[in-house]
C-alpha cells in the first residue's frame, strides 16, 4: 500500500490503469497465480481511492443545510412521519411509506388543495385507473419520449441520471478545485444549461467537465431510458400497458363525457388526484425524487383563440405580486427573480395569457395558505421568498406548448420544481382524437351563420370498387366522414404523391356472417392506398351555423409529496429548552397532522372524565386531536407534540376540576391561555382554520403562566 499515491486524481488514474492491466491479463488467459496478486492490487487501490474520497469529503467545508436536513430526516424517521418502504427487507430506493403523522399531513394538504382548487374553481373531479394500456401512452408521446438520459459506470455498471451526475460532479468536485476564472465560468455555464441539452450535447458536456462515477470510473455515453413501469394487463399477457406516469391522461380520454357533464360549454376544468409512477434512474434526493408519488392535476379546457384564454376571475389576482424568473432573465441577464403583479407580467408579454396567469396566481395563494412565506425567519437559507415561478426556456419547452412556468420551492437541495403550469395548446386532445378515432372536440354556435369554402371529394365508385374491392366502400366512407381540415391535407397529399394511405376495416363477409354469426371473425384494420385517378377534388361553398374545434388546455400539475417535504423543511427549526435543544415543526395549522394535543396534567383518574368530554367535543366539530397520557412531564409531552407540528395543546389540570377550565398552549410562542371547557372546541376549530389568530385569543382569555416544567423554550 505504501507505494500508492495519496491524492484522489492520481489514485483514480492508478485504479483505471490497474483495471486495464487486469483486463488484459485476463484476455491473455494469464495463469491464476500471476493474476491473483494483480487483482488484489486493484482491490487495494480501490479501497485507497474510497478512503481518499471520504477524507476529502470530511475536510470539505461543513454544509449547514445538509446538516439541518439530516436532523429533519432523523426526526421524520423517528416519529414515523415517513419511513423507507420494505425496510425490514432492506428497503427499495425511491419508495417510501407515510406513517400516521405523515399520512395525516398529506391528507390535510389534499383537503386544502381540494378546497382551494376543486371547490373554489368549480372543477369536475374524477378518479381514474392507474393501469394504462399501451396505445394511450403511445398517443400521448410517453412511450416514445418519456425518457431521461442515463450513463453507466463502465466498471461497476452502476446507473446515473446523466444530467444530475454532470451537475453534481461540477458543483461538488470540479468547481471547488477550479482556480482558472475562464474555466470556472464555463463550468458554471454547463450546470446552468444542463436541463436544455440534447443527447449529443450532454455527452459532450460530460466529457468537457471530466465527469466520472462516484467510484471514480469512466462513464458511458448518455442514452435514453424510458421511465415508465411496463406491465401486462390480464392473464394472457396480450395487452401491454404501463403504470401511469402522470394522472392527466385519465382526464383527456374522458373528455367527451366531461364536456357533456359541463353542459357542452367551455371553458371548464377537470381535476384528478392520484398516484403516478416513474422508474427514476437513481433516486437520491430523499422524498423529492421518488418512484411513486401523488399528483394533483387540473386540465382547464379553453377555446383555442386568444379570447378563449381570458379568464372570468382574472381580476381577483391581477394585482397579486409574485416572484418571477423569466426565460429572458435566464437566457440573457442571469438568474434574477423579479417581484411583479401578474397583470403587469401579462401586459408586458411575459406571461402568455390570463388563464395561465390566473393559475400562477392561484398557485401562489395555495402555497402561501399551505405555509410558505414571502420572507422567512427560519429554514435552509434566508432567501427572500420561499418559492418562485420559473419560466421554461425555449429549449426546455415542448414544441406544442405556448408557455410553461414551474413553481419552484427553495429547499436544502436548491430550487425544486413542485408544480408545473403549462399552456399545452390542443396537443393532447388532438393526439387522442387522431389515435383513437374518437373526435375529442367541442362545438361552438355562431351568432350569425357563415359561408365557408369546403373541400369535397367525388369518387369514381366503380373504378375504385374494381381497384380496392372490399376496401373501397370503407375507404369512401372514411374520407367522406373526415373533417374539412383533414380532407384539405389529404387533397394536398393526393396532388403531391398521386395517392393517399388511410387505415380502414374491410367490409365483413356478409354471407359468412349470416351463416355462422358466432364464428365469423371481426375484420382487422389494414392500410389501403387510394389512387388519385379515382378521386376528383372540388371546392364548394357551405353555409354553417357553428363549428367543431379542438380545445386548448392549461395544465397545472402539483407534486403533492414534493410540496409536503418542502413545507417540512421550511417548518423545521430547533430551539433551546431548559435542558436540551428541541426540534419543532412549525407547520400551518391547516397542514398539521393533528390540530390539538390533549394532555392530562398527570395520571390522575380525576382528569379522565374531563379529558373524554373535551375529546368528544373536539371530534364533534371535526378537530383532530392526539391524546398523550403517557407518564412523562408536561414539558416533555409538549416537546413531543411540537416535534410533529401539533399547533395547540390543551391541558387538563386541577383547576379544570375546580372551575371547568383548561389551558391551551400555542406551539411557536409557547404562551398559554385559560379557557372555559365549554368554549374549547369552538376556539380550537377557529384557531386551526385561521378564523381566529392566536394573538386575538390571547387578548380574549386570561394568560396562564407556565410552570418551570412546562417550559420548552420559545421560538426566537
Ligand atoms: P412533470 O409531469 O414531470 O412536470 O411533473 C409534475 C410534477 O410531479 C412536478 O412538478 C413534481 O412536483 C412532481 N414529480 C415529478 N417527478 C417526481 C418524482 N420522481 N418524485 C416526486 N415528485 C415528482
Amino acid at each position: 500500500m505504501s507505494t500508492f499515491p495519496t491524492e484522489v486524481p492520481a489514485l483514480r488514474t492508478a485504479v483505471d490503469d490497474q483495471a486495464r492491466h487486469v483486463r488484459s491479463l485476463k484476455e491473455a488467459k494469464t495463469a491464476k497465480e500471476a493474476l491473483q496478486p494483480e487483482i488484489l492490487r486493484l482491490q487495494q487501490l480501490k479501497t485507497a481511492l474510497e478512503a481518499a474520497i471520504a477524507a476529502e469529503a470530511a475536510n470539505a467545508p461543513k454544509n449547514v443545510l445538509a446538516d439541518q436536513r439530516r436532523s429533519l430526516e432523523d426526526l421524520l424517521k423517528r416519529r414515523f412521519v415517513v419511513g423507507q418502504a420494505f425496510e425490514i427487507y432492506g428497503g427499495v430506493a425511491g419508495l417510501f411509506d407515510y406513517g400516521p403523522p405523515g399520512a395525516a399531513m398529506k391528507d390535510a394538504l389534499i383537503s386544502l388543495w381540494r378546497q382551494h382548487f376543486i371547490l373554489e374553481e368549480g372543477l369536475l373531479e374524477i378518479e381514474c385507473t392507474c393501469l394504462t394500456p399501451d396505445p394511450v401512452l403511445r398517443a400521448s408521446g410517453h412511450v416514445e419520449r418519456f425518457t431521461d438520459f442515463m450513463v453507466r459506470d463502465t466498471v461497476t455498471h452502476e446507473c446515473y441520471r446523466a444530467d444530475k451526475l454532470l451537475a453534481e460532479h461540477v458543483t461538488a468536485r470540479a468547481l471547488p478545485n477550479e482556480t482558472n476564472p475562464t474555466r470556472k465560468a464555463r463550468l458554471e455555464q454547463l450546470v446552468h444549461d444542463v436541463d436544455t441539452y440534447s443527447q449529443t450535447e450532454l455527452g459532450a458536456a460530460l466529457k468537457e467537465a471530466g465527469v466520472v462515477s462516484d467510484a471514480g470510473n469512466q462513464v458511458s455515453e448518455p442514452f435514453p431510458f424510458n421511465l415508465m413501469f411496463a406491465t401486462q394487463i390480464g392473464p394472457s399477457g396480450l395487452i401491454p400497458g404501463f403504470l401511469r406516469p402522470e394522472t392527466a391522461q385519465g382526464i383527456f380520454v374522458n373528455f367527451r363525457r366531461l364536456l357533456d357533464y359541463a353542459g357542452g360549454k367551455l371553458p371548464f376544468g377537470a381535476a384528478t388526484i392520484g398516484q403516478a409512477f416513474r422508474n427514476e434512474i437513481a433516486p437520491r434526493s430523499g422524498l423529492l425524487r421518488v418512484r411513486e408519488f401523488t399528483l394533483a392535476e387540473i386540465e382547464f379546457f379553453v377555446h383555442p383563440s386568444r379570447e378563449g384564454r381570458h379568464h372570468s376571475k382574472f381580476g381577483s389576482i391581477r394585482d397579486l405580486k409574485v416572484p418571477l424568473l423569466t426565460k429572458k432573465a435566464q437566457e440573457t441577464e442571469g438568474d434574477d427573480t423579479v417581484i411583479m403583479a401578474i397583470g403587469d407580467a401579462i401586459s408586458q408579454g411575459i406571461i402568455d395569457n390570463e388563464t395561465l396567469g390566473y393559475f400562477i396566481g392561484r398557485t401562489a395563494l395555495f402555497l402561501k395558505a399551505a405555509g410558505l412565506a414571502d420572507s422567512r425567519t427560519h429554514g435552509p437559507t434566508p432567501q427572500d421568498s420561499a418559492f418562485r415561478f420559473r419560466q421554461h426556456r425555449s429549449t426546455e419547452m415542448a414544441h406544442y406548448a405556448n408557455d410553461c412556468w414551474d413553481a419552484e420551492i427553495w429547499t436544502s437541495y436548491g430550487w425544486v420544481e413542485c408544480v408545473g403550469i403549462a399552456d399545452r395548446s390542443c396537443f393532447d386532445l388532438g393526439r387522442h382524437s387522431e389515435k383513437s378515432g374518437s373526435e375529442l372536440v367541442a362545438y361552438e354556435r355562431f351568432d350569425e351563420p357563415k359561408d365557408i369554402e369546403v373541400t369535397v371529394f367525388k369518387f369514381d365508385r366503380q373504378g375504385l370498387g374494381m381497384a380496392l374491392k372490399k376496401l373501397a366502400k370503407p375507404a369512401i366512407e372514411f374520407l367522406e366522414a373526415t373533417s374539412d381540415d383533414a380532407r384539405k391535407a389529404y387533397a394536398a397529399e393526393l396532388e403531391s404523391k398521386g395517392f393517399i394511405t388511410i387505415r380502414v376495416k374491410p367490409e365483413a363477409d356478409k354471407k359468412k356472417k349470416k351463416d355462422d354469426p358466432e364464428s365469423a371473425e371481426e375484420p382487422q384494420e389494414v392500410d389501403v392506398q387510394v389512387p388519385k385517378q379515382y378521386v376528383t377534388i372540388a371546392t364548394e361553398t357551405k353555409r354553417i351555423h357553428g363549428q367543431t374545434f379542438t380545445p386548448s388546455v392549461i395544465e397545472p400539475s402539483f407534486g403533492l409529496g414534493r410540496i409536503l417535504y418542502s413545507l417540512l423543511e421550511h417548518a423545521y427549526y430547533v430551539r433551546g429548552g431548559e435542558d436540551e435543544a428541541r426540534a419543532v415543526l412549525s407547520l400551518s395549522p391547516l397542514i398539521a397532522p393533528y390540530k390539538v394535543a390533549l394532555l392530562p396534567l398527570s395520571a390522575n383518574d380525576a382528569f379522565s372524565a374531563i379529558l373524554g368530554e373535551i375529546r368528544r367535543s373536539l371530534s364533534a366539530v371535526g378537530v383532530s386531536c392526539k391524546v398523550d397520557d403517557s407518564g412523562s412531564s408536561v414539558g416533555r409531552r409538549y416537546a413531543r407534540s411540537d416535534e410533529i407540528g401539533i399547533p395547540f395543546a390543551v391541558t387538563v389540570d386541577f383547576q379544570s376540576i375546580e372551575n371547568r377550565t383548561a389551558t391551551i398552549r400555542e406551539r411557536d410562542t409557547c404562551t398559554q391561555i385559560r379557557v372555559p371547557i365549554a368554549e374549547i372546541a369552538k376556539l380550537c376549530y377557529d384557531l386551526s382554520n385561521g378564523n381566529v389568530m392566536w394573538a386575538d385569543a390571547r387578548a380574549t382569555y386570561p394568560e396562564q403562566q407556565q410552570s418551570a416544567s412546562d417550559s420548552v423554550g420559545r421560538k426566537e
